[in-house]
């Protein structure tokens, strides 16, 4: 750099110093103005226009631009005032001692420095304090409230407002139960201020929004949103309604309070019947606080209520004094804020999936956004009902949660926006005919809410989702078939007849069937999207100068598996074969009683409704499924391609209950439920779950009920342990052998027993 352009630049930064170049005035002035419309509909309206991130990012660039430039500051900025006004619904009250806001911190580096610093400051202080003692709490995500007790009597509950002067809301607070009128006990100041979150429980929460949804109207956006809501209700009989609750975090203006630190304190509120938070800890070092912060971020849903993060906050009364506050924030107390769970987001469309039954799923389809810790595009929508009940349009901006693990859920949009979006937004219309096959859409009975694709034969998505089914961990669990694989066997982009148009021939398919399958996808330039699309090789490798197409790793796998796969016990055949209500545990059920897919195929629905957890639905639903051709034709070629339709039996076992139905019912000295049964089936014979005029034999162990009874009406044998150790042993004719009076002896000494 020549020596002219150094003094021109040493000039600029002078001149930057003092006077802020123009950009930077407009870019502070533009986000001056943001910041107050957005804590406007924040505090006032309740209906926040952007997601806290998003209004916490505004507003740390604006603490930003005042660091750097400190006479942009006037005294009315947005960082010199705690958030928030009077609204004139309701009368303003003076608070007696001045409610604050906190300082945030977003990262654990950010926390570190704040503890170190505000320690250094207490030692600087001198005050004898060696240690400094860490009030931690949860930071509840509710609204701050102050309530003014003189003589033990509650007077007045007010907002938080601007800090000074609050809302008086004190009709609405009456109406929370927790809240005491009078505190009970003695020696309470005779003036206090006690300040607190008024929250609205996690669970409530949840039931609250779903009546609402039930009732067609729009749920609320959040905890603290419909907390605030609930509080600022013109009518206290609508905020009795809601399911408030208050934890106390502080205290005000007080008079001969006899306490020396905020633990100290809690301790007193509670004794005078007040509600403290049942989370807190009084901690000794970073280390301790950093264990804190982590257990409840792991722990965030499993709490009474919402939290954002955690407040950190010094314990000793004469340090908070002696640290003092800035004109917004203490300087003894911070908050810890965990990564978001709310973004805010715009739905790009409003699409319909079709699933494994044909049951038609609308979905949205989202501008990508990072929330709680991983990116989401997509969420389902239910059904028509609830984007109805949701109230939200395509084009919309919408309120995108993701709590923890759970799938992520549009909440509602963000109406106040709603106007302002280009295109404009439209509603979702429900298609009459399936994306995927053209077939007309109904709902399989006239009342239902869903909306079906009857044509379950060859309707491509019905058959993808079905067959990643087949693959599904609870069904033949085979990992190479995945959901792309599944898309690649059933919809590729080539050939145009897929490699399957039915499950049937999933185990008869040979690694060359697959040769020529190609799928759309996005092209990447060094692993990022380009939005350019190409057709891949999906099952082969793509062919080179030096090395032909081949198989791939995951396709050699495949077949692999697919071979394991045909040996895998009876019920995973029958999870795999998707029929309605049949899921693992009736599977087993079925498994167990009837050994092999032949028996339970000639089984009537009453011999299938008989076996324990099976019932007349699933029973009903196996007949339905097996009257159609092409659901049999999948068994049969399954079976041809080598599945295996029986469980294997032990040859070695004398099949001396072949054509008999045995009901086991009470316990057994010697056997379990589960024994028993098998030792029945084993044998030939049917273990089922109740007593009929087919049953061949009760067992009854001791606390036999009603079966018991039952075989007695029916005049069906009984027979007790030793009874039915001879019977499978040697079969009717062993018990015959015994002399009738046998069978009849073993019946009553179980009923004597079951008596
Ligand atoms: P804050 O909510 O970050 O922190 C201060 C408040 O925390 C206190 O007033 C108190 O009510 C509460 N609190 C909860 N638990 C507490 C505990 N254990 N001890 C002490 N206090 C506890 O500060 P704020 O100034 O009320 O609001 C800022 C927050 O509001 C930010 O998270 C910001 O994202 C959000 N906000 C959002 C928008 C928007 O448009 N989305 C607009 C304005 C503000």
């Amino acid at each position: 750099m020549s020596t002219a352009q150094n003094s021109k630049a040493t000039t600029e930064l002078i001149e930057a110093e003092v006077v802020p170049a123009e950009s930077v005035r407009e870019e502070y002035e533009n986000l001056v103005d943001l910041v107050r419309k957005y804590r406007y509909a924040y505090y006032q309206e309740d209906a926040p226009q952007v997601s806290d991130a998003e209004f916490d990012s505004l507003y740390r660039r604006l603490e930003e631009i005042e660091a750097l430039h400190p006479e942009l500051v006037t005294n009315d900025s947005p960082t010199q005032e705690v958030g928030g006004e009077v609204s004139a619904a309701f009368a303003a009250v003076q608070h007696l001692q001045r409610m604050y806001s906190l300082e945030d911190v977003f990262s654990l580096e950010e926390l570190e420095a704040w503890v170190r610093k505000a320690e250094a400051s207490v030692k600087k202080l001198g005050n004898g304090l060696s240690n400094v003692s860490w009030l931690t709490e949860l930071k509840i995500d509710g609204l701050a409230v102050n309530l003014l007790y003189r003589d033990g009597k509650l007077v007045r509950a007010a907002t938080r407002g601007d800090g000074t002067t609050g809302e008086d809301i004190t009709h609405n607070v009456l109406t929370i139960k927790e809240i005491p009128r009078e505190l009970t006990g003695s020696g309470f100041p005779a003036e206090m201020e006690v300040r607190g979150e008024v929250f609205i429980p996690s669970k409530a929460f949840a039931e609250f929004n779903e009546s609402l949804i039930n009732a067609g109207k729009a749920p609320l956006a959040n905890p603290r949103n419909a907390a605030a809501g609930s509080l600022r209700q013109k009518d206290p009989a609508e905020t009795a309604k809601r399911p408030l609750r208050m934890f106390v975090h502080g205290i005000g203006a007080r008079e001969g309070l006899a306490a020396s630190s905020q633990s100290e304190t809690y301790e007193l509120l509670a004794s005078w019947g007040l509600p403290v938070s049942p989370y807190l800890k009084v901690l000794g070092s970073l280390e301790e606080i950093l264990e804190f912060i982590a257990h409840y971020g792991e722990h965030r849903h499993d709490l009474l209520h919402e939290i954002d993060g955690i407040v950190v906050k010094v314990d000793d009364f004469a340090t908070q004094r002696a640290l003092g506050y800035t004109s917004r924030v203490p300087r003894w107390a911070v908050a810890y804020k965990y990564p978001p769970e709310e973004v805010h987001t715009k739905l790009l469309d409003i699409a319909v999936n079709v699933g494994r039954t044909g049951r038609v799923t609308p979905f949205g389809i989202m501008r990508p956004v990072k929330v709680a810790g991983s990116t989401v595009e997509m969420a389902t929508l239910h059904n028509q009902e609830v984007v109805k009940a949701k109230g939200v349009k395509i084009g919309d901006i919408v309120i995108l949660r993701k709590a923890g693990d759970v799938i992520p859920e549009i909440v509602g949009p963000v109406l106040a926006l709603r106007d302002q979006q280009d295109p404009p937004v439209r509603d979702f219309v429900m298609p009459t005919e399936c994306p995927s096959c053209g077939t007309p859409l109904a709902p399989a009975k006239e009342a239902d809410v869903d909306i079906r694709c009857p044509n379950a034969k060859s309707c491509p998505s019905q058959l993808r989702e079905r067959v990643f089914h087949v693959a599904s961990r609870g069904a033949f669990d085979i990992e190479a078939l995945g959901w792309e694989a599944a898309v690649a066997l059933t919809q590729p982009s080539e050939p145009a007849v897929p490699p399957l148009t039915s499950e049937a021939a999933l185990f008869s398919l040979k690694p060359e069937d697959l040769a020529d399958v190609r799928i759309r996808r996005e092209k990447r330039s060094k692993g990022v999207a380009t939005g350019e699309y190409e057709l891949v090789p999906y099952f082969y490798t793509k062919a080179t100068a030096k090395t032909p197409s081949k198989p791939t790793a995951n396709t050699v796998k495949l077949f692999q598996e697919l071979e394991k796969a045909k040996s895998q016990p009876l019920w995973r055949v029958l999870v795999a074969l998707s029929i309605r209500h049949v899921g693992p545990t009736a599977s087993r059920a079925l498994a167990t009683a009837f050994g092999s897919m032949d028996t339970i195929r000639a089984a009537s629905e009453e011999e299938l409704a008989h076996v324990d957890g099976v019932g007349s639905t699933i029973a009903a639903a196996l007949k339905e499924w097996f009257a159609e051709d092409w659901h049999r034709e999948i068994v049969d070629a399954w079976a041809a391609a080598g599945v295996r339709m029986a469980d294997e039996r032990d040859e070695s076992v004398p099949r001396t209950l072949e054509g008999l139905t045995v009901v086991v019912t009470g316990s057994l000295p010697n056997y379990s439920r589960d024994e028993a049964k098998e030792s029945i089936i084993i044998r030939g014979g049917k273990a089922a779950g109740s007593v009929s005029k087919n049953t061949s034999y009760v067992v009854a162990g001791e606390n036999a009920g009603t079966k018991l009874d039952k075989a007695e009406q029916l005049g069906v044998p009984v027979l007790d342990e030793d009874g039915f150790r001879v019977l499978l042993e040697s079969g009717p004719d062993g018990l015959a052998g015994r002399a009738p009076a046998a069978v009849e002896t073993v019946g009553a000494k179980t009923m004597e027993a079951a008596e």
